[in-house]
């Protein structure tokens, strides 16, 4: 096998890379997007499937193997299936996967399933509709349970909740999250709130840190052990419940960072490479994939990105400055 690429500085290799399709979504969920005024970019910024196409067939070239489409919110990309279609084919792609907020999922999820999409992660942070109404300043909570069942009934696996986890605020949602899950085998994905909002309102005092829950659950439903990890570059911290019955999973990027691990790179809908989500410069591939650019010079922005690849985001200290993108805008 040739060897991998896209090593950093630091010794890392990419080969794990986030799409986003589109910065546009149909909630507002406050740790992501402000409420109102929200700027997109304008749509003929956006890359088309063609354009993802090409990246994404460039990047597996280079050694990427893993591709998660994301945003915004994917499921507002028309004729999404179409685009799973062209990027599950591309040879070295060996999994494909797409993060979703769920609302419009029941009417996508067997398309896009006969698409070849298998793994889901679906964001939901509460089981209770007003909490869900306060969170994403709309009442979609149904629209979202409709789309998990639609998703179980269809057959995908593995499917996973992604729980954004605020303090002061989603404490009542992490056991009966879990129990969820362990009764329709979904493994709840804790992900503490990080510092990507777009209206500034994060404070290290808002993160219901991993320990915090553990906790909760232990306590709630019984005790927890450590999976020890199957690939050590994956963000999350994996457990399991003793009794036997389901899992879940911490992205603890406030209380354990996992950056010296880190083996992502995400590309913005609007065509931007960027080695990190916290990361403050970006590079512009949007131009290169629109005016003839060879596919060698299309490499070397992907290597010259990720030679530049910090060795990791400064949330724990007093440097740290947020990124000029908030959450929606870069992919999550
Ligand atoms: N709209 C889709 C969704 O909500 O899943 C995909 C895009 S969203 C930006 C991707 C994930 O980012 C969400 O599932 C949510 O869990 C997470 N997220 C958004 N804002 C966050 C924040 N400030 N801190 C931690 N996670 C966040
Ligand atoms: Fe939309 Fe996802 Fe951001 Fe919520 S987290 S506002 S669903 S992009």
């Amino acid at each position: 096998m040739p060897a991998p690429e896209l090593v950093d500085t630091f010794g890392r290799f990419h080969d794990n890379l986030r799409i986003s399709v589109t910065d546009r979504c149909n909630i507002r969920c406050f740790y992501c997007m402000p409420e109102t005024e929200v700027e997109f970019v304008p749509r003929a910024e956006v890359l088309s499937f063609e354009e993802i196409e090409r990246f994404a067939r460039i990047a597996a070239r280079l050694g990427v193997k893993k591709l998660r489409l994301t945003g915004g919110e994917p499921l507002l990309r028309k004729d999404l299936p179409v685009l799973v279609k062209k990027l599950s084919a591309i040879d070295g792609i060996e999994d494909l996967a797409m993060t979703t907020n769920g609302v419009t999922l029941a009417s996508h999820a067997q398309a896009l399933y006969d698409a070849g999409l298998r793994r889901i992660n679906i964001h939901l942070d509460t089981l209770d509709r007003e909490r869900f109404r306060e969170i994403t300043r709309r009442d979609d909570f149904h629209h979202v349970m409709e789309g998990i069942h639609a998703c179980l009934r269809i057959g995908y696996g593995p499917i996973k909740i992604n729980a954004v986890a605020v303090k002061d605020l989603v404490e009542p949602d992490i056991v009966p999250l879990a129990r969820f899950g362990r009764e329709h085998g979904i493994e709840v994905r804790y992900i503490e709130f990080m510092p990507l909002d777009a209206q500034g309102l994060w404070l290290r005092n808002k993160v219901l840190l991993q320990s915090e829950m553990l906790e909760m659950l232990a306590e709630g439903i019984g005790p927890l052990d450590e999976i020890p990890p199957q690939d050590v570059r994956a963000p999350a911290t994996e457990y399991h419940f003793r009794d036997g019955i389901g899992r879940v999973g911490f992205i603890s990027s406030v209380s354990r960072p996992f950056c010296l691990n880190c083996n992502r790179l995400r590309i913005t809908a609007d065509g931007k490479l960027r080695y990190c989500l916290f990361a403050i410069e970006e590079t512009d591939v949007k131009t290169a994939l629109r005016d003839g650019s060879s596919e060698e010079q299309i490499v070397e922005l992907i290597r010259s990105t990720v030679a530049r690849k910090w060795i990791g985001h400064e949330i724990n200290t007093t440097q740290f400055v947020p990124p000029p993108r908030p959450m929606y805008s870069i992919g999550g």
